[in-house]
């Protein structure tokens, strides 16, 4: 999963494109759900909200380190939430 950090500016652009419904407005600034976050494996060859983001301040979520098959299965279990 992806995270935000702290340089986020509120900007709004990110939230709209991300296809699993992972960030949502946090306290101060924008978070991802490292649960709903697949990377856009299953969706996008990249990142949709690292595509947009002006600031640049969406890395790899240290706390959720995750390989391609890792991200795949977690994109199946969304869709068969849905
Ligand atoms: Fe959403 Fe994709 Fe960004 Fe993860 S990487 S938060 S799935 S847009
Ligand atoms: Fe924050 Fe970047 Fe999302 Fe804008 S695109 S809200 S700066 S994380």
């Amino acid at each position: 999963a992806l995270m935000i950090t702290d340089e986020c500016i509120n900007c709004d652009v990110c939230e709209p494109e991300c296809p699993n419904d992972a960030i949502y407005m946090g306290e101060e600034i924008y978070e991802i759900d490292p649960h709903k976050c697949t990377e856009c494996v299953g969706h996008f060859d990249e990142p949709q909200c690292v595509q947009v983001c002006p600031v640049a301040c969406i890395p790899t979520n240290p706390a959720h380190v995750e390989t391609r098959e890792t991200l795949w299965q977690k994109f199946e279990r969304l869709a068969a939430e849905k």
